[in-house]
């Protein structure tokens, strides 16, 4: 069951009291933020102690907590502890928050032990086949196409904030799907924050003081999409 948030019942109390319909005062963004993997699936081994699972937890909290007092945005994570989500529930929460923007957190590994450096996916869509093609699912993708913009935009955002921390080391934006949002029309942005397999991006991931300024990046990046625009 998701729960309604502390503000929306307040947001409802007060157009209660004040007589406007619910949608006018309920109209901030929603942003929910996937920290990715979680319980039994811990991603990729930074040390003994500390997985992608963490790093990713830690990255989401920071964000939300940046954004808590934030009139007009609301974060909401898919995961608040260290627990199994399915992707199915990741996608449940996106759909059921009506979220206007989602961004999922995930470290990188492989690729030998050169490869460093952030990477962002923004969302994609297939195009159907002819046999699949009925009038709902072309509509669903022309809704992808305006969503898929959007996804773009924010991604150029996150990744002008994002090298400040880590200069020189972007792998860009590129465009793929995203397995947890296949089935959804929302803007959306996957980051791979850095590698697990690269000695010196092991250290930086662990580190608290470059979670936070990751977490500061992701905020300015939230922050500055909504005032440039938002959600076409
Ligand atoms: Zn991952």
């Amino acid at each position: 069951m998701i729960r309604k948030s502390k503000n929306f019942i307040h947001a409802a109390v007060l157009c209660m009291l004040l007589g406007f319909p619910l949608s006018a005062a309920a109209a901030g963004h929603m942003v929910v933020i996937d920290p990715g993997h979680g319980g039994s699936n811990m991603g990729v081994t930074l040390s003994r102690s500390v997985h992608e699972k963490d790093v990713t937890l830690a990255i989401a909290r920071l964000v939300k907590k940046s954004l808590s007092g934030a009139k007009d945005i609301d974060i909401r994570l898919t995961r608040l502890d260290d627990k199994d989500v399915s992707t199915t529930d990741r996608e449940k929460i996106v759909q059921r928050s009506n979220a206007d923007l989602f961004i999922s957190l995930h470290v990188n590994a492989g690729f030998g032990q050169n490869a460093e450096g952030y990477e962002i996916y923004s969302s994609s869509f297939t195009v159907p086949s002819a046999k699949e093609s009925n009038s709902k699912e072309i509509v669903k993708n022309m809704e992808q196409t305006g969503y898929l913009n959007d996804s773009v935009r924010f991604g150029q955002i996150v990744q002008k904030n994002i090298r400040r921390v880590f200069p020189r080391k972007g792998r860009g934006l590129r465009n793929a799907p995203i397995l947890v949002l296949e089935s959804l029309t929302t803007p959306a942005v996957l980051l791979e924050i850095g590698f697990a397999t690269n000695l010196e991006d092991k250290k930086l991931l662990k580190d608290e003081k470059i979670q936070k300024d990751v977490a500061d990046a992701l905020t300015e990046s939230i922050q500055e999409y909504f005032s440039t625009g938002g959600a076409s």
